[in-house]
């Protein structure tokens, strides 16, 4: 991973310059929780009984990861949450008989990840997933196993070294395309490979991602494990003893400088400190109202950033009949069912899972689980003339989801990792987390965790 001089973040990522940034004064948090409980303190400006010392927004991973921190150190916490259930973008599916995730699914990493120790803690099931077991299809015929990308990558490492201004993906990649002279078949495989691993990846098409942030940001080793027995066990073991109220959807805060005051449909919660964790895209709809108003500086980032759309379709059939390697890539001159995950071995059941990104994703929202059904059998009839239609499609709905309006972020084209920075620093008394607020390890759910930990520790006053 180079680090772009385009995409600078070393220099931001100091505990120093997100102080600067916020203009927080951790020394007084310290002086005034001290982590001892402060319910029914006063609040002399307000008049009013001051209930809570934190109150945390959204019971997400990382909304969880502050409140627990924060409880674990004695500060009497409330955790508002608007879902009739907790987890958020983790959300484990076991209506069919089958543990479908129709968020996170896999722990991206799990060497040194505090979220692999977390799951096995829990008693979770992990399966190693490998990506490089593949086959291919293409007009009706296996094709030789060729993931492509590496040449790709190389390519582009080389064009940030020598890029001006920032462009898009999808602009580098025809680039490497003209350049590199490729045609034919060969181009529709490449074309095919890069698109499914970029796309998938990051939520969104090609042209909307960033070259000079692309893969600028950190990972753990050790490849992708997969949580066969669903990663709810995760969000199960983080929210043992919190004070959670579900139904709650947030609408105003009002940080009054003694103290913050949150309301849900009128009814109001007071409290010393906030942390926001709603995901970006709900913060791009300005579905809180905040008092003052979010700075200029996390206004920015909130348009220099992208909420993906990922979109999940698990595919339940009566048996198998595909190959046996991890995922079955079907070539063809269409962005929908490119790619099918083999989870057989994982779930113990004939299930293909498909992702689709961006605009493909988009495209299915119109469609019933019975049409989704149709089309996915008509492209695996392609490849396989003994495939079955499958006995059920069990598909996400992300995008239109008034409490996440996407997957995950992205970085825009011309936008950059420090606005994931800006949007983590605090703003008085309101503290931000969210896998929108960790520059290190965006749009995952370790990023997520991590950066609960940290609002958890500023707050404390406790961060180097
Ligand atoms: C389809 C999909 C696949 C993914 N796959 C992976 C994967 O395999 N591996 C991985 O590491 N990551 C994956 N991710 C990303 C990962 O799930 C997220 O990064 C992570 O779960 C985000 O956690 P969070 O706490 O930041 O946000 P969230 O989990 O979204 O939590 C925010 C909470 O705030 C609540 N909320 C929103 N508005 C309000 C309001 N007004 N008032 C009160 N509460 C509110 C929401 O309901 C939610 O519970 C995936 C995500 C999706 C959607």
């Amino acid at each position: 991973m180079s680090d772009s001089k385009y995409c600078p973040r070393q220099a931001q990522r100091t505990r120093r310059s997100i102080v600067k940034m916020g203009a927080i004064a951790a020394p007084v948090v310290l002086a005034n929780l001290g982590g001892t409980r402060h319910a029914a303190a006063y609040d002399a400006e307000s008049g009013s009984e001051q209930r809570y010392d934190v109150i945390v927004i959204g019971a997400g991973v990382s909304g969880l990861a502050a409140a627990k921190a924060l409880h674990a150190a004695g500060y009497l916490t409330l955790t508002l949450e608007a879902r009739d259930r907790i987890g958020g973008r983790i959300f484990t599916d076991r209506n069919s008989g089958a543990t479908l995730d129709m968020g996170a699914s896999w722990i991206h990493g799990p060497r040194g990840n505090p979220i692999t120790r977390l799951l096995q803690d829990a008693g979770a099931s992990l399966y190693k997933t490998n990506f490089d077991s593949l086959t291919l299809y293409s007009g009706g015929r296996k094709v030789a196993d060729s993931r492509g990308t590496t040449d790709f990558y190389r390519y582009i490492e080389r064009r940030k070294d020598d890029m001006k201004t920032d462009e898009s993906l999808a602009t580098a990649f025809e680039s490497y395309i003209r350049e590199r002279e490729i045609s034919g078949d060969r181009e529709a495989i490449v074309r095919h490979i890069v698109y499914t691993d970029i796309e998938t990846e990051f939520g969104t098409n090609m042209y909307n991602l960033s070259l000079k942030c692309f893969n600028e940001d950190k990972e753990y080793k050790g490849g992708d494990v997969f949580v066969a027995s669903g990663y709810d066990a995760l969000v199960n073991e983080l929210s043992r003893n919190l004070d959670i109220r579900l139904h709650s959807p947030v609408d105003t805060i009002r940080d009054t400088r003694t103290g913050v005051i949150v309301s849900v449909g009128g009814n109001d919660y007071r409290a010393r400190y906030v942390v926001v964790t709603i995901p970006l895209g709900v913060l791009q709809k300005s579905a809180i109202s905040f008092s003052p108003p979010l700075s200029e500086m996390k206004t920015r980032a909130l348009e220099g950033l992208g909420m993906g759309n990922l979109h999940k379709t698990y595919l339940e059939f009566a048996h198998d009949f595909w190959d046996g390697s991890q995922t079955i890539d079907i070539v063809r001159g269409d962005t929908k069912w490119r790619e099918f995950i083999n989870l057989t071995v994982e779930t113990g059941k004939p299930i293909l899972l498909a992702l689709h990104a961006g605009e493909a994703a988009s495209n299915m929202r119109q469609m019933s689980n019975d049409q989704i059904a149709n089309e996915a059998f008509s492209v695996l009839r392609t490849a396989y003339s003994d495939a079955m239609k499958p006995l059920r499609a069990t598909t996400t709905a992300w995008e239109d989801d008034p409490y996440a309006y996407g997957s995950y972020s992205f970085v825009k084209v011309g936008g950059s990792l420090e606005m994931y920075d800006d949007l983590s620093s605090p703003q008085g008394r309101v503290y931000f987390a969210g896998e929108h607020t960790n520059s290190n390890y965006p749009a995952t759910v370790h990023g997520a965790y991590l950066s609960g930990v940290r609002a958890a520790r500023m707050l404390q006053g406790e961060a180097q």
